[in-house]
């Protein structure tokens, strides 16, 4: 039997960021099918395929529906167990993707190589920074003439602030494309467009300057001989504790769809991505190898079964180990629940387990009374920190068919905003409600859910904000002059919390400069 210890040591729990379309849902298949969990490849084909449907509420339920099962893919790798933990993409893009990645102890990028770095990576990669995940980078689609391999390192370095490692270098991109060189291992690795079938085993070359790969290159010997030489020079060498920093991210290169390089990332990911690292509470830094079970809960899915109202709260447990039948102590009730029936992810469905490590997620059963943010511990009164709210990217005003439902409105947006599914927000000059969102998805599910749980109908007009900033300020006084100045534009969130709703960009640009006492922050801790 492995120890607590070695159970815990062994996860590595990830996420994968990436701009639509540059190839997640493929590396994910992939990732699962080398994996061994070859037969929850066809779910993530599922999904994609009930994405691209109608936006009627059947393919939403069964989009989500189908999410949940590969919302935590978990499977042993190598003597390792890695959970893969999806970011939903697309029109299902919602501040639940944000969340995700504060429960993952790294992450892994996919950047299109003729694209370069987009805006939803520049974003993911900004949630990534607030507890200094590493990220792991694999440039993909090298099948197809991208730009310069080089360049595109610059650019991540650029726009993303991150020094580039390359761990492996393209021996030609496109149709030119003949393999991948392996900086570390000093080993060549032969490019064969996938078959149907075949589990991409390659061919490969041990040594750059090996007689063998002088005639496998050919003509190109020199030239590639002397740009792996360049590479070298101009590039940092690959540094675990730079990585584990979030310093550096070390890159890889590939062709997802034709199973090329796949191998290789996941062999220097379970290598050498972090396993459960230590979380910050209200009053301790916990270790992920203490006995004790504790975790926080990150997102909560609804209606998974629309026949129970069954509501799924997604927990990362960050200490110690779950057994099927435990008490846990609800920390923000004060209260104790048995916990008999928490689902785990492992391989094809989602199923009952007996038993869970830190790194690991639990799905919980929840009839309303748990919250995103929420600890849960085996008695000890800590609250996680860092699972915060993001500024909405996207506003509507509600709109009220029937006048009579407003308590019941007020009833369902507080119990929507408490899962995470939306926020709201009250103006201090008038009696609207404004919801935010950062994907549009959020507000059809609002709609849906208002009508369905709580027989309100409502309707969503568009609102003159353009984001929100959460404000601080220790100076009573400053902040009194502020709240009389800026009245207009201020509002409070469903905490009771103070926000500035912007109306343009020029606005906001011009607020922080007149108000330099002010803080005005993306995020607001759930506490
Ligand atoms: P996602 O939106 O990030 O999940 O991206 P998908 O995995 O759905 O991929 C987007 C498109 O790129 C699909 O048409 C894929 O077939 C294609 N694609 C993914 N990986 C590769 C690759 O390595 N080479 C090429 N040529 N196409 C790819």
């Amino acid at each position: 039997m492995p120890s607590l210890q070695d159970e815990i040591s062994r996860r590595r729990t990830f996420a994968i960021i990436s701009h639509p379309d540059a190839g997640k849902t493929t590396l994910t298949e992939k990732l699962l099918l080398f994996g061994g969990a070859i037969q929850l490849a066809g779910t993530v084909k599922g999904r994609k395929a009930a994405r691209h449907a109608t936006s009627d509420w059947m393919a939403l339920e069964q989009q989500r529906g189908i999410s949940v099962t590969s919302s935590v893919m978990q499977f042993p790798y190598d003597g390792r167990m890695v959970n893969l933990l999806d970011t939903p993409g697309h029109e299902d893009f919602s501040e639940d993707t944000y969340r995700t990645l504060t429960a993952v102890d790294s992450a892994l990028m996919v950047i299109d190589c003729a694209k370069g770095v987009e805006n939803r990576t520049i974003k993911l990669m900004e949630v990534c920074r607030l507890r200094d995940t590493p990220i792991m980078t694999f440039i993909n689609k090298l099948d197809r003439e991208g730009r310069e391999p080089m360049e595109l390192l610059d650019e991540i370095e650029k726009i993303l602030k991150i020094s580039c490692a390359p761990v492996t270098w393209p021996i030609g991109m496109g149709r030119a494309l003949r393999g991948i060189y392996h900086l570390i291992e000093d080993r060549i690795y032969i490019y064969q467009a996938a078959e149907k079938g075949r589990a991409g085993t390659v061919a490969t070359i041990d040594g750059l300057q090996s007689d063998e790969a002088g005639e496998f290159l050919g003509d190109q010997a020199q030239a590639f001989r002397d740009e792996v030489e360049l590479v070298r020079g101009a590039a940092p060498e690959f540094s675990r504790e730079e990585y584990l920093a979030g310093r550096q991210t070390p890159v890889m290169f590939g062709s997802a769809i034709n199973n090329f390089g796949v191998t290789e990332l996941l062999a220097m990911f379970v290598a050498t991505a972090p396993g459960p690292m230590p979380r910050a509470t209200t009053s301790r830094e916990v270790a992920a190898t203490e006995e004790k079970l504790s975790g926080f809960v990150f997102k909560i899915q609804a209606n998974m079964d629309p026949g129970h109202r069954d509501r799924i709260a997604f927990m990362r447990v960050c200490s110690g180990k779950y057994t099927k039948g435990m008490r846990l102590f609800h920390v923000r009730l004060g209260k104790e629940m048995r916990i008999s029936d928490a689902l785990t992810f492992l391989a094809a469905d989602r199923q009952h387990t007996d038993e869970a490590f830190a790194g690991d997620i639990l799905g919980l059963h929840n009839h309303g009374t748990i919250n995103i943010g929420d600890t849960f511990t085996e008695g000890e009164s800590i609250m996680f920190t860092g699972i915060p709210n993001f500024a909405p990217e996207m506003f509507r005003r509600v709109v009220l068919r029937d006048p009579l439902r407003m308590k019941a409105l007020q009833k369902g947006l507080d119990q929507l905003c408490e899962e995470g599914a939306t926020q709201v927000f009250r103006p201090l000059r008038n009696n609207d409600l404004i919801l935010g969102a950062v994907g549009q998805l959020q507000f059809d599910v609002v709609a849906f859910r208002l009508q369905d749980e709580y027989s309100v109908q409502a309707t969503f007009d568009n609102v003159n904000v353009f984001t929100a900033r959460w404000v601080y300020c220790n100076d009573a006084k400053k902040l009194e002059e502020f709240r009389a100045k800026a009245y207009e534009n201020l509002a409070v969130d469903h905490s009771g919390a103070l926000v500035y709703l912007a109306p343009t960009r020029v606005n906001l640009q011009l607020t922080l400069e007149r108000w330099p006492g002010i803080t005005f922050r993306e995020t607001r801790e759930h506490l």
